[in-house]
């Protein structure tokens, strides 16, 4: 029979580094990466038949947890109408109706298939919109693959166009900011000198990528003012915090409204969808209304969207969000009191249904304090909890997901692991 280890070694024959996507990879925790097999509410099995509790979540949309048979049965009930048409459906009028409905910035709303593709529609979208070039992003921020965006700063510094990717040539970057996040100061001066061409900022408004790093309100008041007062636009980025952190998003947190919304993961219900809507008058400059083009194959595909669909209205049953919030609290609360009693420096937090773990002594506020992290306590950390069958993302940069399905016999039986892998990091 084929084991993880077994898998794995066959995985690198056929595929780069065994997996098709990095963060799979158990690259700095070091190991084989768990080959799963099948999931159910909050757990996860491994071709080993291993159980694991998952704090993954898929990186965000299972927030129902796995397999929910109402989702199921509208994705069984979608393939039997057929798989794709490239023509326009019903269920795409729906699902962008309730999408509006619960995001009172949105006035229309275009579906793509991955988050990466919502980042960069959206930066077309606003230069084409403004006629301007330059894009401003913050370092540790991710919004998704594509060449503009890849880019990251050097500690702190304001950089153009370090491409931080091979394969990305430093002209496609050289109009790309990096700024440091939670710094309103800088991003006020960067303003100042280049406000007449800056297009868009673009921004996770809590930062979900270098583990998880609350924005300040005065940082995300700051970049709605200056886009206001210079004529760029504003883009949030919820492809990881809408429907997460709040049945609104992170801009309801805020009270902030974006020109232009990316949303991604949950709004799929674990199916490829995406999306990004906002202001009217920009929206309708692409294709075909106006000259930014944008397309794709299956863009809108009804099987995806019937799954996406159906977990956007389970999701606005009343106490969803309380209750997932109160979980996940919970949860974080029983890991820094177990890291306490083993005495551990540690810190841990939560958004909504989602949450950052620190080896810190503090929780970080910055891009600079997250690289601070003590990767190798929490690769033994990682690992310990690996073995007593509960998954954590494997880095100590990825925030982490609750769903729904958590119960407290769950979160319980996570934090008595704890205990056990906080004493063998104690013991270091
Ligand atoms: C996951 C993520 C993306 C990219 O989405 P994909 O579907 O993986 O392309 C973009 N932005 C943020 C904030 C994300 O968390």
């Amino acid at each position: 029979m084929d084991t993880n280890d077994s898998l794995f070694e066959r995985a690198r024959q056929s595929i780069p580094g065994g997996v098709n996507s990095p963060v799979r990879a158990f690259g700095s925790v070091g190991g084989a990466p768990r080959f799963m097999k099948k999931a159910q509410g909050p757990y996860m099995w491994d071709e080993d038949g291993k159980r694991y509790i998952d704090y993954i979540g898929s990186w965000g949309p299972m927030i129902l947890g796995h397999n929910n048979p109402e989702v199921i049965r509208a994705v069984h009930e979608a393939v039997d109408m057929g798989l794709t048409f490239g023509c326009a459906t019903q269920r795409e009028i729906l699902i962008a109706e309730e999408i509006k409905k619960l995001i009172p910035s949105i006035e229309e709303v275009r579906l793509v298939s991955s988050g990466t593709e919502a980042g960069m529609s959206a930066i077309r979208l606003a230069r084409g919109y403004t006629g301007r070039n330059k894009i401003i992003k913050f370092e540790g921020c991710y919004h998704g693959h594509s060449d503009s965006l890849l880019v990251k700063a050097g500690s702190g510094m304001l950089t153009f166009g370090n491409p931080s990717s091979a394969g990305v040539p430093a002209g496609v970057t050289e109009h790309t900011l990096v700024l440091e996040y939670n710094n309103p100061e800088q991003l006020k001066e960067v303003f100042e000198q280049y406000g007449d061409d800056i297009a868009c900022v673009i921004v996770e408004a809590v930062a979900g990528n270098m583990n998880m790093v609350p924005g300040k309100p005065e940082f995300i008041h700051a970049m709605r003012e200056l886009c206001t007062q210079y004529g760029a636009l504003l883009i949030v980025d919820e492809v990881m915090t809408g429907f997460r952190v709040a049945l609104q998003g992170a801009q309801s947190l805020y009270g902030v409204t974006p020109d232009i919304t990316m949303f991604g993961k949950v709004i799929g219900g674990g199916m490829p969808v995406a999306a990004f809507g906002g202001r009217r008058d920009v929206m309708e400059k692409i294709a075909p209304c106006g000259p930014v083009y944008q397309a794709g194959t299956l863009s809108g595909n009804p099987v995806a969207v019937a799954c996406g669909l159906k977990t956007l209205q389970l999701i606005q049953e009343p106490g969803f969000y309380e209750r997932l919030s109160q979980q996940t609290k919970k949860l974080v609360e029983g890991l820094t009191a177990a890291a306490k009693e083993a005495g551990v420096a540690f810190c841990a937090q939560s958004v909504g249904g989602m949450f950052g773990l620190y080896f810190l002594d503090k929780c970080p506020e910055g891009f600079n304090d997250v690289m601070k992290s003590d990767t190798k306590r929490f690769n033994v950390f990682f690992h310990s909890m690996l073995d007593q069958g509960v998954y954590f993302a494997p880095s100590v940069f990825e925030a982490g997901f609750v769903s729904i399905a958590h119960t407290d016999e769950v979160i319980e039986e996570t934090i008595k692991a704890a205990k056990v892998a906080f004493a063998k990091v104690a013991a270091m």
